[in-house]
């Protein structure tokens, strides 16, 4: 075990996989105590025939249905404004957030001070995984809405002592400045926006592997995995670039260690996880890519139970040298299910072609756009390089697509700024009308 490891709470996050099964089992038999009063479950149990008290054990959560994103949505629609998904009275809540709603209706979620609590303990496990200590000033550069992020992002530097400095109500160039002047240790945001961060210093003629920043945590997106995004973040700021993963309905579910072998822990102290086949919804074997299900422990107020996350991950329970028994998803996130494109064939994920274009220096932004061409799909690559290295970049795009893909793309330049930038998540690939 490497000594220099920083831990949230050791002797849990070191727990043996046996020991960490029971409590894992003893806190669903608490849960479902709770649970028993949420009328969404009661009626979902109910016509599968299931009684709250027979779920005592791991083994027993593969007799639940699964719960899925539009359940959630179909509820808030049909009773609005917060669905039948409220186990408490709502005097007992006291954090209200919404999802941004990029694929379907924003879903609003209540905490309670319990549950806020599970949050706080989850980013507690973020920042000190990345080796954040009170010593540290973090930087959120996030705009502050009703994103549930940005808060527990501030909820969590503060649980474990750091100081936070809030980029909310600012442009790029005043969150850079900052960033630099109250001499921030570490930057919170999407990998997309720490790029765009970057570009924006370079501009300015600011050399941010100079600054004080030594560490970037990022979700959101895939990226902070993506070998190639990894290494382009940690070139510019010249800090240690960290993945977590989570979402608004779940909570902060996976974190980064100071291993640097491109896997992520599953926080399975406040969860349960199981990946499963999202075709016939049975579980594959460990370490086969599948779609992750997640039953959260720590909100009965606002429960899911084997909820389908639609993200796709290879789980192994094989010890890290970190020491943590925690098990690890291998290359973070791959990507969600409803996100691969088929082209010609080819199934592709966003974050396999970010990762061969972010291995080309000379890409400042990009876009990604499937069209039907004389008939046949095809995969135009728009990118912005700043000048004469297009000529260059568009012949290492084709080959590196041929060769790791094995697809034949178009490549076209776009003029310097015109592409969007983005301050949260990147909406790069979109498939466009019948023959534009
Ligand atoms: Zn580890």
């Amino acid at each position: 075990m490497m000594d220099r490891i920083n831990f949230y709470n050791r002797d849990l996050e070191t727990l043996d996989r046996d020991r960490l099964r029971e409590l894992q089992d003893e806190r669903l038999r608490l849960l479902m105590k709770e649970v028993a009063a949420n009328r969404f479950y009661q009626e979902k149990f109910r016509s599968a025939g299931i009684d709250f008290a027979a779920v005592r054990a791991f083994e027993d959560l593969k007799t639940l249905p699964f719960t899925t994103k539009s359940e959630l949505v179909e509820q808030q629609e049909t009773y609005p404004p917060f669905g039948h998904l409220l186990t408490y009275e709502l005097s007992r809540y006291r954090y209200f957030h919404q999802t941004s709603g990029t694929t379907g209706r924003p879903l609003k979620w209540l905490d309670t001070e319990e549950s806020w609590d599970c949050w706080a303990r989850c980013w507690g496990q973020v920042y000190r995984g990345a080796g954040v200590s009170e010593d540290d000033i973090v930087f959120c550069a996030f705009s502050f809405g009703p994103y549930i992020s940005h808060w527990v992002a501030i909820t969590g530097a503060w649980h474990i002592g750091a100081m936070c400095v809030s980029g909310g109500g600012m442009n790029s160039e005043q969150r850079l400045h900052a960033l630099l002047d109250n001499r921030c240790t570490v930057l919170v945001c999407t990998p997309t926006y720490a790029l765009h961060l970057a570009e924006v210093a370079d501009h300015q003629g600011i050399d941010l592997r100079s600054s004080a920043v030594r560490i970037s945590i990022h979700a959101g997106e895939p990226g902070a995995s993506v070998p190639n995004v990894k290494r382009r973040i940690e070139e510019s700021w010249g800090s240690k670039c960290f993945d977590h993963a989570g979402a608004t309905e779940v909570g902060a579910w996976a974190y980064d260690c100071e291993v640097p072998d491109g896997a992520i822990h599953l926080n399975e102290l406040e969860f349960i996880f199981e990946v499963i086949d999202p075709a016939s919804g049975e579980p594959v074997e460990e370490g086969e890519r599948g779609e992750l299900v997640v039953t959260n422990l720590s909100r009965p107020g606002m429960p899911v139970l084997r909820y389908r996350t639609g993200d796709l991950v290879e789980m192994t329970a094989e010890a890290c040298d970190c020491g943590r028994g925690l098990a690890r998803i291998k290359g973070g996130v791959h990507g969600r299910a409803d996100d691969m494109m088929i082209v010609r064939g080819v199934n592709l994920y966003p974050s396999a072609m970010d990762n061969i274009i972010r291995s080309l220096p000379h890409i400042v932004e990009y876009e990604v756009e499937v069209r039907r061409v004389a008939g046949l799909d095809d995969l135009l690559i728009k990118i912005e390089t700043g000048g004469p290295s297009f000529e260059e970049t568009h012949r290492a795009i084709l080959e590196a697509f041929r060769a790791q893909l094995n697809i034949r793309v178009s490549v076209e330049q776009a003029p310097d700024g015109s592409l969007p930038r983005y301050e949260f998540k990147a909406r790069r690939y979109k498939r466009v009308a019948e023959d534009e």
